[in-house]
């Protein structure tokens, strides 16, 4: 393994009661946050949410109308952009067209009057692996080439963090996927703080060890992508990241450490420790449940004792590859997503079928009802 430029050098990022308005509209609400030292951090929100603006006040790019901004300690909160350790990638990568490879990465050092450039460059031209372009132009390189260059432009004075803005927005899909894994590599081979900015719930999951889902310019629920996935806190949160069915039901009793539902005529069975805003008797919830937890059976065939289970009608269904998608109509309930990956199917799941919706009441996640 090659010796990293700069290893273990990451910086923490701590946000207090920061806030930005604009007139009378606030983009973004008191927020507190802490991203700690050497972590992948992404803000993942839909457009509007306020992810650039919060992004923009770690750069000094913004100033905030209230609160603090610390990086390793320090408060930062009055320095401009070039006084803090940081780095910003945009979209846009905005590669100086007139200069070479090795010298829009050398910029940076060269700036800050560094004659000898070279090892620093080759360096990290390696770690985006691009050290046999280092004499091409910008516009001889592809789009993924030219944002790998903007991150090494961005790493050679080395900050304590790098913001990214978007930085793949402009790539297609597939390229934008290698680019993923290719962050994180970069990432975890440099060892500096990220804090990533995107709309795209699969990228975050992808390269974040940390994702603040961000609404209304309030961060919703801070977690792993694993444990947002599984425990997302709010319906926003379900259905921003993947899709989740939300089954309206009633608390109509206790059984151990579950609780027992009614949605619509149907008796359900899910853990109580899921479900944080139901507990009596004729409280209500939303029962969520994702949609490739659940499977399909003919009404003849047998479905696991314990599993919950609701009967509809086939609406529709999509085979993509991986996995056939069905939308059931499911009488009280409304419609339900169902994810099979069984594509080996005896013919009986088409639409218009009567088919029984089952699953493991342990996958179904509890919700607050009154929530807007
Ligand atoms: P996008 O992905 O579209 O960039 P975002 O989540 O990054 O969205 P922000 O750019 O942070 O959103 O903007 C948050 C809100 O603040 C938006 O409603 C935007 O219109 C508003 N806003 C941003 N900059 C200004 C400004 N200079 N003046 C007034 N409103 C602004």
């Amino acid at each position: 393994k090659t010796a990293s430029p700069q290893s273990g050098s990451g910086g923490d990022v701590r946000l207090r009661r920061i806030s930005k308005t604009y007139g009378s509209f606030t983009a973004v609400h008191p927020l507190d946050l802490t991203v700690p030292a050497g972590s992948f951090f992404a803000l993942l929100g839909a457009s509007g949410c306020g992810k650039t603006t919060t992004l923009r006040m770690i750069a000094g790019l913004e100033d905030p109308s209230t609160g603090t901004v610390e990086l390793s300690g320090e408060d930062v909160t009055a320095l401009p952009p070039y006084k803090r350790h940081v780095n910003t990638v945009f979209q846009n990568y905005a590669l100086f067209p007139h200069l070479d490879i090795f010298e829009n990465v050398a910029f940076g050092l060269r700036r800050r009057g560094i004659k000898s450039v070279k090892k620093q460059v080759e360096e990290m031209l390696d770690l985006v692996q691009l050290g046999p372009m280092a004499r091409r132009r910008p516009q001889q390189l592809s789009g993924g080439q030219q944002q790998r260059v903007a991150v090494a432009r961005a790493l050679i004075n080395h900050p304590q963090v790098l913001l990214l803005d978007e930085p793949l927005g402009a790539l297609d899909l597939k390229l934008r996927r290698q680019m993923q894994l290719e962050l994180k590599r970069i990432q975890t081979e440099v060892g500096i703080t990220f804090v990533h900015v995107t709309h795209d719930q699969e990228e975050a999951m992808t390269m974040a060890d940390t994702v603040a889902v961000m609404n209304g310019g309030r961060v919703e629920q801070l977690g792993a992508p694993a444990d947002l996935y599984e425990n997302p806190a709010t319906t926003f949160v379900a259905n921003f990241l993947g899709t989740s069915n939300l089954i309206e039901a009633e608390v109509t009793g206790v059984d151990g450490d579950d609780l027992l539902l009614r949605a619509a005529d149907r008796a359900l069975r899910v853990p109580a420790r899921r479900c944080p805003h139901a507990a009596r008797t004729g409280d209500k919830l939303l029962a969520g449940v994702r949609p490739e937890k659940m499977a399909l059976a003919h009404p003849d065939d047998a479905v696991p004792e314990a599993h919950n289970r609701l009967s509809g009608r086939i609406k529709d269904a999509a085979f993509i590859g991986v996995s056939t998608q069905y939308l059931l109509d499911v009488p009280g309930v409304g419609e339900l997503a169902v994810y099979e990956q069984n594509i080996a199917r005896d013919g009986r799941l088409v639409p218009g079928a009567d088919v029984v919706a089952h699953w493991n009441g342990a996958h179904t996640f509890g919700l607050d009802a009154a929530q807007d």
